[in-house]
């Protein structure tokens, strides 16, 4: 909670207010998993991290500027070592041809997530006027608009509640093991939920938090992607 106060007091007064880098390390600091990594500013820092991590990498801009990253060719995954250099002048290129002025932190090098035994869902939060934080929990990734297979709830819920949410949706069975695959870690999906309930509780400041993917595998969950506006 005071590392979450801290970073959100860092990004008070910013003009910009979409929040990228912090987003990541506020999740973190609520006990939400997310995948390693980190955002660096240079193709030699890009490599540096990439190094330390087994495998291949997935590289992404980040610019308060680009907020649908795939969308100009913003993400990379599965990028080898040797290509990390490449892959990073790829990334500014594409997003300085995208919108010439765009505001370019650097890139966000993450370890790969298992998509193929997992499940990309999405948690999300925003205010309504009427019922305050709604909570929101659907099946994710590029599914999610085709769907909208979505169920929500005012927060802070219940760990009932927040169960309830990952059983209601028309694609539950997909999380419990379809067609003889594993089940995901629904249990991590509940706390997680719980956990972003929280979150957006104690910060009244947040006005909109979408988790998109939240990854859910048989082995647990991580948030790969966040995207945060405050106040
Ligand atoms: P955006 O939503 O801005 O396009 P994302 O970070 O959500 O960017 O990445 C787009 C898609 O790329 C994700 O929905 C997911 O399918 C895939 N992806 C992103 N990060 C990872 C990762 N660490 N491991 C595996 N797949 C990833
Ligand atoms: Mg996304």
């Amino acid at each position: 909670r005071e590392r979450a106060r801290e970073i959100l007091s860092s990004v008070e007064g910013r003009d910009d207010t979409r929040l990228g880098v912090e987003a990541m390390d506020l999740l973190d600091a609520y006990g939400i998993q997310t995948p390693d990594g980190d955002i660096v500013d240079a193709p030699a820092e890009a490599l540096e991290v990439a190094e330390d991590i087994e495998g291949d990498v997935v590289m992404k801009i980040v610019s308060p500027d680009i907020l649908h990253k795939s969308d100009i060719g913003g993400v990379k995954v599965g990028v080898p070592n040797e290509e990390v250099y490449d892959a990073y002048e790829d990334l500014v290129t594409r997003a300085r041809n995208y919108q010439p002025d765009a505001n370019i932190i650097g890139v966000q090098v993450q370890e790969m997530v298992d998509l193929d035994s997992g499940v990309e869902t999405i948690v999300g939060m925003n205010r309504d006027p009427q019922f305050g934080p709604l909570l929101m929990f659907g099946l994710g990734g590029i599914f999610v608009e085709v769907l909208e297979d979505t169920t929500f709830r005012v927060a802070p819920v219940s760990e009932s509640e927040a169960h309830e949410m990952t059983e209601e949706i028309d694609s539950a069975p997909l999380l419990r093991g379809a067609r003889g695959r594993d089940p995901v870690d629904v249990a991590g999906v509940t706390e997680t939920i719980q956990r972003l309930s929280q979150l957006v509780t104690d910060f009244p400041a947040i006005l909109e938090l979408d988790i998109n993917p939240l990854v859910a595998t048989p082995d647990g969950v991580q948030a790969v992607d966040v995207r945060l506006t405050v106040d």
